[in-house]
């Protein structure tokens, strides 16, 4: 790892950084891999990581039909969690947790993890008793969850609007104190510039157009750079997965939604934790420049554009300002799109799928930025052993024939 001083970085700058090194090789195709990733998304990149890294496997490559973390890895809002109902759930996502907390060691790259703490706060008895079940499963489960009171709540967000005549008045709430915020870009790039130093292949502007079987196992893809031979294939592609099945005849349960995010101009430091309102689904947090990132539910009709529709931007934002009127004197500065993949138990798809030798993860709808580590951990765990880690086997495609789904979206109610 090459170091800086404060005057070469003066001079790179000054130099138009002639001499500043890639941060992962520019690799082309060769013509065969021992293990082939499609997508380099968080999930694909962190897969390529930790199969060189564990596994040993290093004649692989992740290929990528635009730029690395140009997908919803890059869209997303950043929020990092494990407050989930499920047992399974809480493994799966608090795996990813603690790999989030050693990552920018492990990568030695800053992902700005922040763990500011999370509150899900509730309006209604009702939402009070799912926050309740949610704080008991995930103590049952190990991890740190706690309810919180109207006024332990409303002490952690002191600028919000939970006066007497607020439309959304705090009853209380669901604390996660672990759970915060990561720099989505730094963890596809820490992912990526790793990964390549162990020898895996990071290819841009190639997309996979075809998966070729023989005698019911993949043996080639078609690309766009030109065909690859290889017998295992890992699939984390997000809302094109479904379309990449179909080339082997399999039909995922998976439906393609647009999300949308907004970012305000920046202000001073106001709010110093992730904040959702159970009562309207919007959820904001404050970002290291200042700015206010917020989002909430899915434009309900689906598709593939990236772009979302103005009603739901009007809710989102109402939502926003139910929480804090004051923000109502903010610009937005931006508004986006990206197209999420969402499973109709509103958990991710981990596993093996169709011909032997090739395994998906993908289905985490709006919440898999939070799940990068563990399902890269976990679909290298696939590709290198072929079987499943206890951790991935309930998130196997056969749940929706055993019919044992893990209804994440009934069970915690809610989003991200
Ligand atoms: P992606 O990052 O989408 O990567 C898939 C890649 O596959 C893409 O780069 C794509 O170009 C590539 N690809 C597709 N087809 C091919 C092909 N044929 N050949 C080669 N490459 C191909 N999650 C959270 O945990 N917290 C949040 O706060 C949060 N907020 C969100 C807010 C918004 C607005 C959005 C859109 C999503 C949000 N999410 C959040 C969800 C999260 O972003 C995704 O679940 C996660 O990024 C998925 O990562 P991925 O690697 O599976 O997919």
């Amino acid at each position: 790892m090459m170091r800086y001083s404060a005057l070469s970085l003066l001079k790179q700058g000054m130099t138009g950084h002639r001499s500043w090194p890639q941060a992962w090789r520019k690799a082309s195709p060769k013509p065969a891999y021992d293990a082939v990733i499609i997508g380099g998304g968080g999930h694909g990149l962190a897969t390529a990581y930790y199969l060189a890294k564990h596994h040993g496997m290093t004649r692989i490559a992740v290929l990528e039909k635009g730029w690395i973390g140009g997908g919803n890895t890059g869209r997303n809002t950043t929020v990092c969690r494990s407050n989930y109902f499920y047992p399974e759930s809480v493994a799966l996502y608090d795996l990813a947790l603690r790999l989030y907390e050693g990552l920018s060691r492990e990568l030695n790259y800053n992902v700005m993890l922040s763990q500011r703490g999370m509150l899900i706060a509730a309006h209604t008895p009702a939402q009070m008793e799912i926050c309740n079940r949610i704080a008991n499963a995930m103590q049952l489960n190990g991890v740190d969850g706690k309810l919180m009171t109207a006024r332990e709540a409303a002490a952690k967000v002191p600028l919000a609007d939970t006066g007497p005549d607020a439309r959304y008045r705090l009853m209380g709430g669901i604390w996660q104190g672990r759970a915060g915020t990561a720099r989505h870009d730094a963890v596809a790039w820490g992912y990526a510039r790793a990964a390549s130093a162990l020898g895996v292949d990071i290819i841009e502007n190639c997309e996979v157009t075809d998966i070729e079987t023989k005698g019911g196992a993949v043996r080639r893809i078609e690309t766009s750079l030109g065909p690859i031979q290889t017998d295992r294939i890992g699939i984390a592609a997000a809302g094109a997965t479904p379309g990449l099945m179909a080339h082997v005849g399999v039909q995922l349960p998976i439906h393609d939604y647009a999300l949308q995010a907004f970012v305000s101009e920046p202000v001073k430091p106001c709010l110093d934790t992730v904040l959702l309102y159970l009562g309207t689904g919007t959820y904001v947090s404050q970002s290291d420049k200042g700015e206010l990132v917020f989002g909430g539910g899915l434009d309900r009709v689906p598709t593939h554009g990236q772009r979302g529709n103005l009603p739901v931007q009007e809710a989102i934002t109402a939502g926003l300002l139910e929480m804090f009127p004051a923000f109502g004197q903010l610009k937005l500065l931006r508004q986006w799109a990206g197209v999420v993949d969402v499973v109709p138990d509103s958990s991710p798809l981990i596993g093996p799928a169709g011909p032997e030798g090739l395994y998906i993860n993908c289905g985490w709808g709006t919440g898999g930025f939070k799940a990068i580590p563990a399902g890269g951990w976990l679909l290298a765990h696939l590709l290198a052993t072929g079987q499943h880690h206890e951790i991935s086997r309930p998130f196997d495609l056969d749940r929706f024939t055993t019919g044992r789904l893990i209804d994440e979206a009934a069970g915690s109610g809610i989003a991200h």
